[in-house]
């Protein structure tokens, strides 16, 4: 039976893998660095890569090719190779891609370590970046140069929750005979899945709605066979593996994705229609509101709007610093997509050694907060926010 013509919902459930003597219903974890031959013509065959076996774990692992599995089928993806960290799927993604004197051009509005791994690391190797701004996509073709090798970005962006119309990626980046890298984090295989509009790689941080519950960190890059292999060949000689434990959690984690994921949307829709009509609150910015800026785009890609609502508190810096210090219930965490919902308010924290200059390139505004909408009792989050607002 190929699980290709079965639903998400199976697919994140039911694997491939052979059961051990022991019959196990639930995938056990392999704990083991290497794995032994036969003999020596084993041995050879394996190395010549003569067949598909488990050598060693920087290599490959059960648990970690089950986790593998699962988002390929997910995301409709030939094949893909597992992380230790969303950052290090990144890094090998691009390390593993590209040569001095390549170019990038990417959305202005990615992830923070992203946006320095663009800015701080790659010019050493005299691989340069160009941004385009994310509520202008009509601009990219401005920015593609004759080296231009990759075209990436996020969609929803963070923080600011920002659509991409990827059928639009998509267009470009064939036109222009591109590789689309799309980090699909915020929105999660169950949400989205950017190959279908044309993608050649996804990158997921499973340290986020993939494991859901703020335990472990992982991350993944799953697309097209061939610029898979090249990163798989890169990593198993530079180590960034995930290890089997995380990659055991991170696929029992998966086979509650479709049900938690619903139950976020579903929460966040009433934090952010609680929001909208809260006379503190400036703007609220939700996918799947039709005052979103990009609602249109977002239905024709997204299943669901997300777990994450930005809003805009009146008052600027200031009054963001008083809603944090009167925050109860929800957590004041760097991180997002847990079972927990978070409050941040980039201006202020992460994003405070900008000038404000700096901020409204990336879409963050004074007053711009970020909610990651748990699974608590989505009334107990609202009063929360409510009595933060006073
Ligand atoms: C968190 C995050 C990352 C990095 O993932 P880690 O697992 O923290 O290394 C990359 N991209 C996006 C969009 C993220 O939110």
């Amino acid at each position: 039976m190929s699980n290709q013509n079965l639903g998400l919902e199976t697919q994140a459930i039911r694997t491939q893998l052979e059961r051990t003597q022991y019959l196990e219903h639930s995938v056990p974890l392999y704990l083991t660095s290497s794995f032994i031959f036969e003999d020596a013509e084993d041995m050879r065959a394996s190395f010549a890569e003569e067949k598909e076996r488990n050598i060693y774990s920087r290599f490959s692992n059960p648990n970690t090719s089950e986790f593998v599995e699962k988002i390929c089928l997910m995301e409709g993806a030939e094949d893909g190779y597992a992380f230790a960290t969303g950052m290090a799927a990144v890094y090998s993604t691009f390390a593993a891609l590209l040569n001095s004197g390549d170019h990038i051009v990417s959305a202005s509005s990615v992830f923070g370590s992203t946006h320095t791994l663009f800015t701080k690391y790659f010019p050493k190797w005299n691989i340069t970046t160009s941004y385009f701004d994310v509520n202008k996509p009509e601009t990219i073709e401005n920015f593609i140069q004759p080296n231009t090798k990759i075209l990436y970005a996020e969609s929803p962006t963070n923080p600011a929750v920002d659509i991409l119309d990827l059928e639009l990626l998509g267009k470009i980046a064939k036109k222009h005979n591109l590789i689309l890298i799309i980090d699909n984090c915020f929105a999660t295989p169950y949400i989205q899945n950017p190959i279908q509009f044309g993608a050649d790689l996804v990158i997921h941080s499973a340290t986020k709605l993939i494991d859901g519950q703020g335990r472990v960190l992982g991350g993944v890059t799953v697309g097209r066979s061939d610029l898979i292999r090249e990163i798989y060949l890169f990593s198993r000689n530079t180590g960034p593996a995930l290890s089997p434990f995380n990659a055991w959690v991170l696929s029992k984690s998966l086979e509650t994705l479709p049900v938690r994921i619903e139950k976020h949307c579903e929460n966040a829709l009433k934090v952010a229609e609680f929001l909208e009509n809260n006379p503190n609150v400036a703007s609220v910015k939700y996918p799947f509101l039709k005052s979103h800026p990009q609602y249109e785009v977002a239905k024709k890609q997204m299943k669901l709007g997300g777990n994450i609502v930005a809003f805009e508190i009146k008052g600027g810096i200031e009054a963001g610093r008083k809603f944090l210090d009167k925050i109860k219930l929800c957590s004041l965490s760097a991180n997002l997509g847990d079972t927990r919902s978070i409050v941040t308010h980039p201006a202020s924290t992460t994003h405070s050694k900008l000038t404000e200059e700096e901020r409204l390139a990336v879409s963050i505004t004074d007053g711009l907060v970020r909610v990651s909408v748990g699974l608590e009792t989505v009334q107990d989050v609202i009063n929360d926010l409510k009595q933060a607002l006073e």
